[in-house]
């Protein structure tokens, strides 16, 4: 096989009888497809099959010449572990035991002051031709070769292992020339937008730019759009290049980036940026807004805390929400997350503060306050705003959608500035009934 035959076909095959069964998902298809990322390959179909001989050999027997094969899973030391036996005897080569993986198996046991076990021997045995890569996170090494003209590349089924091999396994299929060109893309992430709503914004540049592939979808944060051109197409690639401005100028203040990074990721980056801190009360989603605000790391830098105010004793004793409100509105209103953000960021003492209070469902809803009714506060060094949702989903969703909706306002006060509304007319989910100062 020359490099000519290379089709940049990916086949991918995931070992594992628990992935047939409901206990795991496959996790690992996804990440080695976002890893393989921008180039131009193009992902033929992904098998599942269980740890059987007969089931790895037929999904083996399924990919093509010139394919690049992943397989994840089977590579541990255990007898349902097959997936080395399976590539080397469909390949009909042997196993070799490898001595450099043996000396670095023994030397990481050494390390943890144990004595290699008795799975060492299997975890040695590379099928004749392939490579074994180091793992970093992991004892499992990952195989990569070429056998009956296709590229495989073989990872451990445990996600943080294969994880930790992936940068190995790109740097060798980009050294051997196995990977096309990057692809030409570009990418809009918006949030506060419902998917249809965002299509329908963008239909005449569609019409427009015909030769240009777009996709959209849902992700934690609202709504991605991605626009790619096959390398070499020159037309595409220049309507590429002309599509950029209108569709920045469509999507407008929706747009929380330009690239793979996370909302909160902007949020974390534009707080510390402007040496600025942040409080949350959160009533319905008691906490989530919290725990995502800090799930990466540094985020102490602008995150103080926050007060999980589901009751409303604690709405009125920690916050100072006034019992009359309560009494008057019920808890989920607008002065109550006007009080709720402004108690926190006093008594929490930071420059912004994020109040949420609403009705998740499935219980709870009446007429003028439907299930998915949730109001919003952003308290800044000198007003606040507050707004009121109607989300459209389950329990589950509801509480997903207030916890990026809020983040996402947060950003936007950032953005607009913080005397200013965080929401603009025609906001998916935003209600009339809105748009508080004080
Ligand atoms: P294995 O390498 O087959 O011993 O797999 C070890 C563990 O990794 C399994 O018990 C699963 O929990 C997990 N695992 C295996 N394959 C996958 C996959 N495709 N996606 C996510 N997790 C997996
Ligand atoms: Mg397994």
């Amino acid at each position: 096989m020359t490099e000519s035959d290379l089709k940049f076909r990916v086949n991918m095959i995931a070992v594992g009888d628990e992935l047939l069964e409901g206990r795991t998902a496959d996790t690992n298809s996804g990440r080695i497809q976002r890893a393989l990322g921008q180039h131009a390959v193009q992902v033929v179909g992904i098998q599942v099959v269980p740890d059987t001989k007969e089931a790895i050999h037929t999904a083996l027997q399924r990919t093509a010449a010139g394919d690049i094969v992943f397989m994840t899973g089977g590579l541990g030391s255990t007898p349902d572990d097959l997936t080395r036996d399976m590539v080397a005897s469909w390949a009909a080569v042997e196993l070799i035991q490898d001595d450099e993986v043996r000396r670095q198996l023994e030397q990481r046991w050494a390390k943890l002051g144990r004595k290699a076990g008795v799975g060492v021997h299997r975890q040695c045995q590379v099928p004749q031709g392939m490579t074994a890569l180091t793992n970093p996170v992991g004892s499992a090494p990952g195989l990569v070769g070429r056998l009956k003209d296709r590229i495989l590349v073989m990872l451990p089924g445990v996600p943080d292992e294969m994880i930790g091999l992936l940068p190995l396994v790109m740097q060798w299929l980009g050294e051997q020339g196995y990977l096309p060109a990057a692809r030409q893309i570009l990418l809009w992430r918006t949030g506060q937008i419902a998917e249809l709503a965002l299509v329908r914004k963008l239909d005449d540049i569609r019409s427009a730019h015909p030769r240009l592939h777009w996709s959209w979808w849902l992700t934690e944060w609202g709504v991605d759009v991605r626009l790619a051109a096959e390398p070499g197409h020159i037309e595409a690639q220049a309507q590429l290049a002309a599509v950029n401005d209108p569709v920045t100028a469509a999507l407008g203040h929706l747009v929380y980036s330009r690239r793979m990074e996370t909302l909160p990721e902007v949020v974390q980056k534009m707080m510390i940026e402007r040496g600025l801190t942040l409080s949350v009360a959160e009533s319905c989603t008691a906490g989530m807004i919290g725990a995502k605000l800090t799930d990466l790391a540094g985020s102490s830098a602008f995150f103080k805390g926050g007060i999980l105010a589901y009751s409303n004793d604690i709405k009125q004793e920690l916050l100072g929400v006034p019992a009359e409100i309560l009494e008057e509105h019920g808890a989920v209103c607008g002065p109550v997350v006007q009080a709720m953000a402004e108690g926190a960021k006093q008594r929490l003492g930071t420059d912004f503060a994020l109040a949420v209070s609403g009705i998740s469902g499935p219980d709870g809803g009446h007429v003028d306050k439907p299930v998915g009714t949730t109001w919003m506060a952003v308290a800044g060094p000198e007003k606040t705003f507050t707004q009121v949702y109607r989300f459209p989903g389950d329990r589950h969703r509801n509480r997903m959608l207030t916890v990026a909706s809020v983040v996402d306002s947060l950003r936007r006060s950032l953005e607009f500035g913080s005397d200013q509304s965080p929401w603009r007319s025609g906001d998916s989910w935003c209600t009339p009934a809105s748009g508080r100062t004080k």
